[in-house]
């Protein structure tokens, strides 16, 4: 069967991969210069920081499997950095047990390496869907398009489903609008004057919600460079500025929640206009079988980096049913 899956995040990956190994002719069509999506690190000569997911635990006996396989290939590694929680000035260590995993040497080294061995076509944003033949046509935003598709997996953010999925698929676009998701600035910066006594901080009743110090995972040197997120409502009353607009506003944020006498030095500001689901759907995927149209992603199942990886494998398995599809 030919498949296009439309977004190389994780759980893009994670569908593509399975139907490959199940035997299936995929591709995987992705609107930024690479794979990650959500799991994506900023790079530049002197620093890098993960800018989405900060981390990921592993609860489903599935994802534990899978996660230990990313270890042996050394692009996971534990995170054993000091958590607190951090209100008025007042620090709390986490103490819950939980094992945080992170990518290594960043977050992008696991959907670099899920996405090795497939074709995987960078910088190319699906704009429309169309029928044609008893198949699919997809265009792209350079005008040119893609045909004799069999069936397409949609692994990108709710809302950019939503539209894609309407006019051929009412059911699957009127469960993606339900999923609703919220937006994130995040910020990387250095220069913290006295540096924290902890690695990490879930910020309570601020304008961030998350700073961590990115060089205390592992693989990344030790490095004193931090990350910022911002609270939902905080985010959500910015979303529309530009990044040079809430650049101060980070750090002066930064400033105020971990104490400092200056704030930190800027190094990067990203929106993420779709950061996390506040209303996942219990599906895990979305699929009309007989159009041979699907979904799948985060926002299918739970809000975070295992739901996503789950979501993908779950309709990979759900497509290569001989009962679903012949
Ligand atoms: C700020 C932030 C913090 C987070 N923190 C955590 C955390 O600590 N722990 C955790 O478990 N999870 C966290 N998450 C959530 C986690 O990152 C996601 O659950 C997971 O990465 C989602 O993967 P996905 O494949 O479903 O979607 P995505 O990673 O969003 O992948 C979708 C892909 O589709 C592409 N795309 C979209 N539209 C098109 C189109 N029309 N054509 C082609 N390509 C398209 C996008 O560019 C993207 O690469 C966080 C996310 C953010 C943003």
């Amino acid at each position: 069967m030919r498949v296009v899956v439309v977004g190389a995040g994780l759980a893009g990956l994670s569908c593509a991969g399975a139907l490959q190994a199940a035997g299936h002719d995929v591709t995987v069509l992705e609107k930024a210069r690479g794979p990650g999506g959500r799991m994506s690190t900023r790079r530049r000569d002197d620093w890098q920081g993960d800018l989405g997911a900060q981390y990921f635990t592993a609860r489903d006996p599935e994802f534990v499997d899978t996660v230990a396989r990313w270890e042996a290939a050394g692009v996971a590694a534990p995170w054993h950095g000091r958590l607190v929680r951090l209100q008025d000035a007042r620090v709390t260590d986490v103490a819950d047990g939980q094992q945080r995993w992170v990518g290594a040497p960043r977050m992008s080294a696991i959907t670099r390496w899920l996405a090795q061995g497939l074709d995987v076509r960078a910088s190319v944003r699906v704009t429309g869907l169309r029928r044609h033949g008893g198949g699919w046509v997809l265009d792209i935003d350079d005008g040119s398009s893609l045909d004799g598709v069999e069936q397409v997996v949609l692994a990108v953010p709710a809302p950019q489903a939503e539209p894609l999925l309407r006019p051929h698929a009412p059911s699957l676009a009127a469960a993606a609008g339900h999923a609703r998701m919220q937006g994130c600035w995040a910020a990387i910066v250095r220069g913290l004057e006295p540096a924290p006594a902890f690695d990490a901080a879930f910020v309570v009743e601020h304008p961030l919600r998350w700073i961590a110090r990115d060089g205390s995972k592992p693989g990344r040197g030790n490095t004193p460079i931090w990350v910022a997120h911002g609270s939902g409502a905080w985010s959500a009353a910015r979303i529309e500025q530009q990044p040079g607009e809430v650049a101060g506003e980070l750090a002066a944020a930064f400033q105020s929640a971990a104490g400092l006498r200056t704030p930190p030095e800027v190094l990067s500001v990203h929106r993420w206009r779709y950061s996390q689901c506040i209303e996942p759907l219990a599906d895990g995927y979305l699929l009309d079988a007989a159009s041979g149209i699907a979904a799948c992603g985060d926002w299918c199942n739970g809000d975070r980096v295992e739901g996503a990886y789950l979501s993908g494998q779950k309709l990979a398995r759900a497509l290569s049913d001989p009962a679903q599809f012949s």
